[in-house]
């Protein structure tokens, strides 16, 4: 059967190679056990069930949350030649019943379902009337309170299921589970743990950032003018937001639309359908957007401000790159936006979820301030262990310098303390700063104060991004009132009275094109939408973009090449092949190929998506050839922090290095009266008790070091 499956993989859906998990999933399911199959967006979790669909005699039955993503699915298998429908409210109750009628006749493969459908006695009366092999359960998470969206219809799966004559095999779908959730479905659905599908939550083609203390919207319209022909989403918390930034870049000419839980039903449908077919770029939105978007080619994803949770914030970042090429998940920080979280959290949870979800929000938080890899970050909040740096987020490539930056730091702490603390707020203490004019200050008399204008130099908002920064790192503090107002806590104390040093990165991140297009390929991608508009279907369903670049790889000239492409089947080779095939000799034509060069691939301007194999031991190399860190650094193109755990990495696996004589003889003393204060099973309390000269990466070696001394010992 496994051997009909990867024929059916290539007949239909044109793949050569299944992908890491796929098989085991199919297989599973094949020998007729429930199975749950764990895999991030975008690695290809439909496939694990519409093989077996093909495989196994009857109808499957899908049921998923999704209703405005039904379609599209519907859509793509029937352009592969896979028959299916789907039956939710978006279609008559005459219209749902004929397809009930030609599912009973054996007309359809496959059958998506939205869960309520399964309260209803007579529906599940009609399933019991089929032959129905397989249930498959989309998003299953939703099946769980513990989950995000929980969804108390899930709940009547089960029973479906054991009514049916047939008894059919469970296989559940998701991209979040935490331990629990997993758990809980298993419990649920009846699988047996042992048959779980888990294939890593890292998303190898996404490069995650942070941005912090930066003017948000100019990064913003930089970064959209660098990708102006990529799609792209931007997150934003509110509606009001929403609504201002899409104002906003209306008014600069962006191709843009909007979506958020305000707008009427047939707006934001529209909208919808305009991102989609690809009329508009950007989509500016809520997080009432997405979870019916299987638009495979979207590029980016910026939050503008930051999300509720680690939960939301992969799933709505995990919507760039479905289709497996580079992309970018960008979130814009400031720390005022956890105000605004905790507010809504306020507004909306019970008092026992409340504690839950602050929690879940401070974990969001601390993402924004690590300075370890983001995606590592990522994949230990889900549970994974020993997963190694991405080598692409913008903290394992950082590079930027630091400089010292306690003067002008006394100086806002020094204002702060003089306008009476707890009294005002970002704005108007970096106005005092700056020597404005402003009426209130003349109201207050601030003008009479020892610290006003004494950073006239700086704007009174490159004051602000520089407090921002100040209370990202717990210098400043701020007291969450009616209006948040500033402090100075312990921390501040100290750099106040010249105990402590502060450093910056340099503050401004250059916004970079996402990638470099064949020339071919938009040639290739107008024609996937002439075609789209004339079959009525977004274009991604025709060919997904890593389609297109495949074509503009392998410029194939026959259709036997073009059978080669990734994601040609032999039913798309039918309908599109010639125009394709057309379209790419005519390119030819005029842009012929030197012989020698074959092939025309263009490089993304970022590096490889993917990282070195053993990168550690490559730094290990230079390192034996005597280059310090800080140039390991440059040369590699990674952050210090990111070759840093590279070296304990190799000292970890017994390879040849001596790491001893990173820690300072001055510096051991000074860790271990900090250890016996502090303990040391964890990181952060030992760094809060020592001077600042003294990194994480001199405290890690220390413990290590320790440790190996113990082991050695016993
Ligand atoms: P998920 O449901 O896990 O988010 P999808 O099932 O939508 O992901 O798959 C994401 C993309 O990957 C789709 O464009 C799909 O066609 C493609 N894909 C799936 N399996 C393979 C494979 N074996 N080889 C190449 N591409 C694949």
């Amino acid at each position: 059967m496994l051997q009909q499956a990867k024929q059916y993989l290539h007949t239909y859906f044109g793949y050569s190679e299944f992908r890491k998990g796929q098989e085991q999933a199919i297989e599973s399911v094949l020998q007729g056990e429930n199975t749950i199959c764990v895999m991030p967006t975008g690695g290809g979790k439909s496939i694990c069930y519409q093989i077996p669909a093909l495989v196994l005699d009857g109808l499957t039955i899908v049921v998923s949350p999704l209703i405005s993503l039904m379609k599209d699915q519907v859509d793509a298998l029937l352009q592969v030649g896979i028959s299916a429908t789907y039956i939710n409210s978006s279609i008559s109750a005459k219209e749902a019943g004929e397809r009930l009628f030609r599912a009973k006749e054996g007309q359809y493969k496959l059958l998506y379902i939205a869960p309520e459908r399964l309260e209803s006695y007579a529906f599940v009366e009609e399933l019991k009337r089929m032959n129905i092999p397989l249930v498959a359960v989309d998003e299953a998470h939703c099946i769980s309170q513990w989950g995000h969206d929980f969804r108390p219809s899930y709940r009547y799966i089960q029973s479906m299921v054991q009514q049916l004559p047939s008894k059919p095999i469970i296989m559940a779908l998701t991209a979040t589970a935490t331990p629990n959730v997993r758990d809980d479905i298993c419990h649920l659905l009846h699988i047996n743990e042992k048959q779980t599908v888990m294939t890593g939550f890292e998303r190898e083609n996404l490069t995650f950032s942070v941005v912090k203390g930066q003017d948000r919207l100019k990064y913003l319209q930089s970064y959209i003018k660098n990708n102006q022909n990529e799609a792209g989403i931007i997150y934003a918390a509110t509606r009001k937001a929403v609504d201002k930034l899409y104002d906003l870049l209306v008014a600069k000419g962006v191709q843009v639309g909007k979506y958020h839980a305000g707008m009427s039903d047939a707006d934001r449908s529209e909208e919808q359908e305009r991102f989609l077919q690809d009329d508009t770029t950007v989509m500016v939105a809520t997080s009432a957007f997405g979870m019916g978007i299987d638009k495979s080619n979207i590029r980016y994803v910026v939050h503008f401000q930051l999300p509720k949770n680690m939960e939301s914030y992969y799933q709505e970042a995990g919507r760039a790159g479905r289709d497996g090429l580079p992309s970018e998940c960008t979130l814009l920080y400031s720390s005022q936006d956890v105000q605004v979280q905790r507010y809504l959290i306020d507004q909306s949870s019970d008092r026992e979820r409340m504690t839950q979800e602050l929690e879940k929000l401070q974990f969001m938080v601390d993402y924004c301030h690590t300075e370890n890899c983001l995606q590592q970050y990522i994949t230990s909040y889900f549970g994974e262990t020993n997963t190694e740096a991405c080598e692409r987020c913008s903290n394992c490539t950082d590079q930027r310098t630091s400089f010292d930056i306690t003067k002008e730091t006394q100086m806002i702490l020094s204002c702060v303390i003089r306008m009476g603390q707890k009294k005002y707020g970002k704005t108007l203490t970096a106005q005092v700063l700056t020597g404005s004019q402003n009426q209130k200050i003349k109201q207050f008399g601030f003008e009479k104060l020892t610290t006003y204008g004494i950073l006239k130099d700086m704007s009174a908002k490159q004051v602000s991004d520089l407090m921002e920064y100040l209370i990202s790192q717990e210098i400043v503090g701020v007291e969450h009132g009616q209006y948040p107002t500033l402090y100075v806590p312990p921390k501040g104390k100290d750099i106040l009275l010249g105990k402590a040093t502060v450093s910056r990165k340099e503050a401004v991140v250059e916004t970079k094109k996402i990638a470099v297009d064949h020339p071919l390929f938009d040639a290739l991608r107008s024609l996937r939408r002439e075609i789209a508009e004339r079959e009525g279907v977004p274009p991604f369903v025709i060919f997904s973009d890593s389609s297109l670049k495949d074509m503009c790889a392998k410029l194939p000239r026959t259709g036997e090449e073009f059978l080669q492409v990734n994601g040609v089947g032999e039913l798309k080779l039918k309908k599109y092949g010639e125009e394709f095939l057309q379209a790419i000799t005519g390119f030819l034509e005029e842009n012929p190929v030197p012989e020698s060069e074959g092939s025309m691939e263009v490089k993304p301007v970022r590096k490889a998506a993917k990282k070195e194999k053993d990168s550690h031991k490559l730094t290990l190399e230079l390192f034996h050839q005597g280059l310090g860190i800080k140039d390991i650094s440059q040369k590699r193109e990674l952050s210090i922090t990111t070759v840093e755990n590279h070296l304990l990495q190799c000292a970890e696996q017994g390879l040849d290095i001596d790491l001893a004589p990173l820690v300072p003889a001055e510096a051991i003393s000074l860790i271990q009266a900090a250890i016996e204060v502090a303990g040391n099973e964890k990181l952060k309390p030992i760094k809060e008790n020592v001077p600042d000269e003294i990194s994480y990466f001199m405290i890690k070696v220390f413990l290590f070091l320790q440790r190996q001394k113990q082991m050695h010992l016993n």
